[in-house]
């Protein structure tokens, strides 16, 4: 049985994925795996107002065992996921930059130090119908090694070893394509050299960054 806990996070999730306008209306869909059983929203479901009963709980193999209402049509591709990554979210949106970026370019180079969060160049899952085992497959490829990923003419995708993390690199993806798609419309977007990203591994594994840090601690970037 899943607690109340991963509903309530599932629910806060969806809200705020809706509130950074990620998520519109009933377009797009999240989870939460906690051991064996997964939560995920319901088909048809307006995310931004979703409540703890359009919740639905699946084992993983896809078996329905709680709430009464459809899972997402997307529900394999989450299951998909679960089972070749070691992840505990997934999040998959129709957020307006990524699904341009899904529809024109082939992939998105390195161009930020931030992207490393991601795990580097963001890659566009072949495009295949919605809800089908072909668009699971190449979207599990598409993350191999990474933390996100657009799927053609569809969308993004993110994982995450928490929801929170799941949510916070569906925004990063977003904000990264809206910078990309600025880049090139004000130039040749120039890219980080191999060397370059290599240095920034090796001073983010120095200052912990990313993690909140006590004062009095070594002072890590003030970003
Ligand atoms: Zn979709």
């Amino acid at each position: 049985m899943l607690t109340d806990d991963a509903r309530q996070q599932l629910v806060a999730a969806c809200h705020r994925l809706a509130a950074e306008g990620l998520l519109i209306g009933t377009a797009g869909n999240v989870s939460i795996r906690e051991g064996d059983r997964v939560a995920v929203t319901a088909t048809g479901a307006v995310l931004g107002e979703l409540t703890a009963d359009q919740v639905v709980e699946v084992d993983l193999d896809g078996n329905q065992v709680g709430g009464s209402l459809v899972p997402t049509s997307e529900v394999y591709l989450h299951l998909s996921l679960y089972q070749k990554y070691d992840v505990a979210a997934v999040v998959h949106t129709h957020a307006p930059v990524s699904t341009a970026a899904s529809i024109s370019i082939g992939e998105i180079p390195v161009v930020h130090y931030q992207q490393l969060l991601l795990g580097g160049t963001i890659r566009v899952a072949p495009y295949a119908t919605f809800g089908s085992p072909e668009l699971a497959t190449r979207v599990v490829a598409a993350l191999e090694g990474r933390a996100a990923a657009l799927m053609a003419n569809h969308g993004s995708i993110a994982i995450g070893a928490s929801l929170d993390k799941a949510v916070e690199n569906a925004l990063l993806l977003e904000w990264l394509c809206t910078v990309y798609r600025d880049a090139l419309a004000m130039g040749r977007p120039a890219t980080l050299t191999r060397k370059q990203q290599e240095d920034v591994v090796a001073a983010a594994i120095a200052r912990s960054y990313g993690s909140v840090q006590e004062a009095g601690q070594e002072k890590g970037e003030s970003e």
